[in-house]
């Protein structure tokens, strides 16, 4: 166990769990809860879910009836473009996007991480009018290794000029600005709780009113039609609490902002060696990508670790091993990729927190 007063600023990996969801949890469990049941247990647990829905409709600006729930934004983002037969995307998305489309057109992004808009006209132009039903454009609303902020209106403007489906990520948004679903264009949008405080293992796909679903689990029909599966009921309890607690986080992570520019500001005084990604752009204010000094990533990970410190190395870690960061080769990080490190705070996170975390990394 890490020790007492350890600082963690992994919270684009995982954020911890917020109170207000493990008590919806607690609170919640017991009773049989088969949200589709006819009798009084299965209204309960249908009224839990429901009021779920609403809470997590609020933060992301849908309404009720657009939410359908998911394992996680890995299989919202799965289930996005699994009715499309070309999907357009970009090069720094999330492997749950790469990996669920392995033939798709890739658009590039500049050295701070930002999406080339031209590049993405020039491939739209090339989109082929009998196809156009059948390609949808994905595009992460805000990066999970770097936090630049994507040009998603750009994206939905020019998606719609083409006539094609536009689906986007925001799992790393959800929570730190207030979202309009429904204004925004997007026919389906990527949501995960387990970034906002919520459990891991839930999430959600938005979906337009009368955009087609084609649903990857064949089964009981729940969901509407849309998701096969008996609800993860007290996760989906925990994701609602989790999102009615995140919705006056807002001015928490406009805060935050200050604390972690403060914090880079900070680092490149004292090493005056220090590269940070993506800080041309603009970015999620909880998210710091660097590259300090002449140690690997990972060796740096577990230097901190040993400092008190919980940090991931610039987030292509999976199974615990860490790969190249997709992302950072294409900004063209080159050789600095190898060393680059990732700070994320989250709604517990403070600014003596942020002080605490300059304050080990300019010493180690
Ligand atoms: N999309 C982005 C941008 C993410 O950062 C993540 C998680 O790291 C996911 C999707 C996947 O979400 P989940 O862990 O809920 O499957």
């Amino acid at each position: 166990m890490p020790r007492a007063d350890a600082l963690y600023f992994d919270n684009n990996a995982t954020a911890p769990l917020r109170p207000e969801a493990a008590s919806a949890m607690q609170s919640a469990m017991g009773p049989p809860s088969n949200p589709s049941s006819v009798h009084g247990y299965g209204r309960a647990a249908r009224q839990i879910v429901e009021t779920a829905r609403a809470e997590i409709a609020l933060l992301a600006g849908s309404r009720p009836a657009d939410v359908v729930f998911t394992s996680g934004g890995t299989e919202a983002n799965n289930l996005a473009l699994s009715g499309f037969d070309h999907v357009i995307t970009s090069a720094i998305e999330h492997d749950s996007v790469l990996r669920a489309a392995p033939d798709a057109v890739l658009i590039g992004v500049d050295t701070d991480g930002r999406l080339d808009l031209d590049a993405l006209r020039d491939i739209l132009a090339t989109v082929d009018p009998s196809a156009r039903d059948k390609t949808i454009l994905s595009v992460m609303m805000a990066n999970n290794e770097t936090g630049v902020i994507q040009p998603v209106d750009d994206v939905v403007t020019l998606a719609k000029q083409a006539g094609v489906a536009v689906h986007c990520d925001m799992v790393q948004m959800l929570g730190k600005s207030h979202l309009d679903f429904a204004a925004s264009g997007f026919d389906y949008a990527s949501l995960s709780a387990h970034k906002i405080g919520g459990p891991t293992g839930v999430g959600a796909l938005l979906v337009r009113p009368g955009r087609a679903m084609t649903s990857l689990l064949r089964g009981g029909g729940q969901e509407q039609g849309r998701r096969s599966g008996t609800e993860n009921f007290l996760g989906i309890a925990g994701f609602g609490a989790a999102a009615k607690a995140a919705f006056d986080d807002v001015a928490h992570y406009r805060a935050m902002a200050e604390w972690r520019d403060a914090f880079e500001a900070r680092v490149a005084a004292v090493r005056n060696d220090a590269v940070i990604y993506g800080s041309g752009a603009e970015r999620l204010a909880n998210t710091s990508c660097l590259a300090v000094g002449s140690k690997s990533s990972e060796t740096m990970v577990m230097a901190m670790d040993l400092a008190g410190v919980a940090i991931s190395a610039g987030s292509a870690c999976s199974s615990g091993k860490v790969h190249e960061s997709h992302v950072l080769k294409a900004m063209k990080a080159g050789e600095g990729a190898a060393r680059a490190i990732r700070i994320s705070g989250g709604w517990q996170t403070t600014k003596v927190d942020f002080e605490k975390l300059a304050e080990v990394l300019t010493a180690l």
